[in-house]
């Protein structure tokens, strides 16, 4: 079958021409009118010599340029390789050399970085917009902006013979006509999508149109009672992570709703929007929630209109479901993903049964097994080993990396890296990740664990736990703790709490206070930063 995940922002488009399908920041867009740059985007590639298969590059924070560029691209034909805005020169670099990407769609203030970044790459053509593409772009929340002093004096260079392009003349000069490159749905490439680079290098994920338009469909029917055309989805999660991708973009646009569209997740900005807009659905990270939670801000009713959340990439403690709840009178749910999934793969049930503390059960149409080292036969119930998942949502590969892929993938199932275990109503734990265990005197030690008994400390905002080099043990344990304002503690009183609440070989035996720690983008800690200024200070 041939198809192309931009079928869906086809078919809002004629059953909801009118419909508001994004607002940035007061800035508005119809359905008819975003369909309508969709194409001229696309007929402009297509003026550029850019075909089926050719990988496209998306450099954009949240905005309406990044969906346009999307669904655009993907009208196209192309494959799209979306960039994470903050990425220095050399991650760019990496990433536009290992896609082979032929043009880049990007903004202005990032072209000093974009320029070195694509000497000994492929891009030829880059789509350069600007602040003042007729948008009200506050400046000062923009992701580039902690590299401000890069820019002095930014000027752009825009010649067609340097394929830098101008968006705002390419939109200007190119036709609407209809345009959408049917694609064969279940091998076409609708992305490469790059890993979150937690564990290591950034991985490249192909994920087909069969793929997105899977897990969008297994997603919406998990949301069930969202009504076509009527509900407001606060846009916070950045749109080029995979998670935004599916959860927010692919999903709004296949239930014809509106995109909320912020820059960034800034708390401040994202209060002033869910005041002045009333959005009915919030997916995000942990730490957005916790972050509106504590925000002094924040008052009463103000996430009263909030009907669902779904929570994702990393664990959400229960007391800042339980509390979030409370204030919103919403669903504020559990659910598990990963790049190599489109992402999503389990949910907890929104509106009937669920489990705090799991990740719920499998979508549907996906097949979920516990299984062990050596083979993919599932493990009992209630025994811990790795997720292995089969199902539509599921990538056809690392891109370029054949080993990593044979590695992965096997007889169609997928080996997550992830521990976790099953109960006997087929809801799943997540335990941690293979490669974070720590092996501290012979014990298994799960960093996760202990995280969650610091972060049930009242003086602990965030807490992240790591394996650190220990003579006799192999291994031992050491805790970085953020402390929220105003509080002091001790590691004495650490220790003594978390001697109260783990067994010996589990406490941790260094702490270190810090201001923050290291984040991804959607509110990961990123442990391995922290491995990795261990290791350079032990040198
Ligand atoms: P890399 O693969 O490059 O190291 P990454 O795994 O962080 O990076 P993503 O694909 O963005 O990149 O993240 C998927 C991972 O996020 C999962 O494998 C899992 O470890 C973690 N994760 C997602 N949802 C949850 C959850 N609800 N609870 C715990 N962990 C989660
Ligand atoms: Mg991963």
């Amino acid at each position: 079958p041939k198809s192309n995940i931009a079928s869906f922002l086809l078919d809002s488009a004629r059953d909801f021409p009118n419909h508001e399908a994004i607002d940035f920041l007061g800035r508005r867009y119809t359905y008819k009118e975003l369909l309508r740059q969709c194409r001229k985007l696309a007929n402009a590639l297509k003026e550029l010599n850019i075909n089926k298969g050719d990988r496209v590059a998306i450099m954009l924070p949240n905005c309406p340029q990044a969906v346009i560029a999307y669904y655009g691209g993907l009208m196209a034909g192309a494959v799209i390789v979306q960039t994470n805005p903050t990425y220095t020169e050399r991650e760019l670099h990496l990433q536009l050399a290992d896609s082979g990407a032929i043009a880049l769609i990007t903004l202005d203030l990032l072209m000093p970085r974009v320029s070195k970044a694509r000497e000994n790459t492929a891009l030829k053509d880059v789509i350069i917009t600007t602040l003042s593409d007729g948008l009200p772009f506050p400046k000062n929340i923009l992701y580039p902006i902690k590299r401000r002093r890069e820019y002095p004096n930014l000027k752009v260079k825009y010649s067609k013979s340097e394929g830098n392009h101008r968006w705002s003349s390419v939109i200007r000069q190119s036709k609407d006509t209809p345009i959408c490159e049917e694609v064969d749905a279940d091998t076409g490439l609708a992305m490469i999508q790059y890993t979150g680079g937690t564990t290591g290098q950034p991985k490249g994920v192909m994920l087909t149109h069969a793929n997105l338009l899977a897990n969008a469909v297994q997603v919406s029917g998990w949301f069930y009672r969202m009504e076509l055309g009527k509900e407001r989805y606060l846009a916070a999660l950045p749109l080029f992570h995979v998670f935004g991708l599916t959860v927010l973009l692919n999903q709004t646009i296949f239930q014809a709703g509106t995109l909320l569209l912020v820059p960034r997740f800034d708390p401040k900005l994202v209060l002033e929007t869910i005041r002045r807009r009333r959005p009915t659905v919030f997916p995000g990270a942990p730490t957005m929630y916790i972050a509106l939670l504590n925000h002094p801000e924040t008052q009463e009713d103000d996430l009263g209109s909030i009907k669902v959340c779904v929570s994702g990439a990393a664990p959400l403690p229960r007391d800042v479901q339980e509390k979030f709840e409370q204030k919103s009178g919403g669903k504020l749910i559990e659910g598990y993903g990963m790049t190599e999934t489109s992402p999503v793969t389990h949910c907890n049930p929104i509106w009937n049964f669920r489990k705090p503390g799991t990740i719920g059960v499998p979508l549907p149409d996906t097949d979920v097994r516990i299984v062990g080292e050596d083979n993919l036969e599932p493990l009992p119930i209630g025994e811990i080993g790795e997720l292995a998942i089969k199902g539509p949502q599921v990538m056809s590969g690392y891109w370029n990396r054949p080993e990593e892929t044979a590695a992965a993938l096997k007889e169609g199932w997928l080996r997550t890296g992830d521990l976790g275990t099953m109960d006997e109503d087929g809801f799943f734990t997540i335990i941690d990740r293979k490669k974070d265990i720590i092996l501290a005197g012979g014990y298994n030690v799960y960093p996760r664990e202990i995280e969650e008994v610091l972060f049930d400390h009242p003086a602990v905002k965030e807490a992240s736990v790591l394996g650190v080099p220990d003579q006799y043990r192999g291994e031992t344990v050491k805790a970085y703790i953020v402390l929220k304002d105003g509080w002091q503690v001790s590691d004495m009183q650490l220790d003594r709490w978390c001697r109260d609440r783990l067994a010996a070989y589990k406490v941790p035996k260094q702490y270190e206070f810090r201001t923050s720690l290291p984040l991804s983008l959607i509110g990961k800690v990123l442990r391995r930063k922290l491995k990795e200024e261990l290791e350079t200070k032990e040198e």
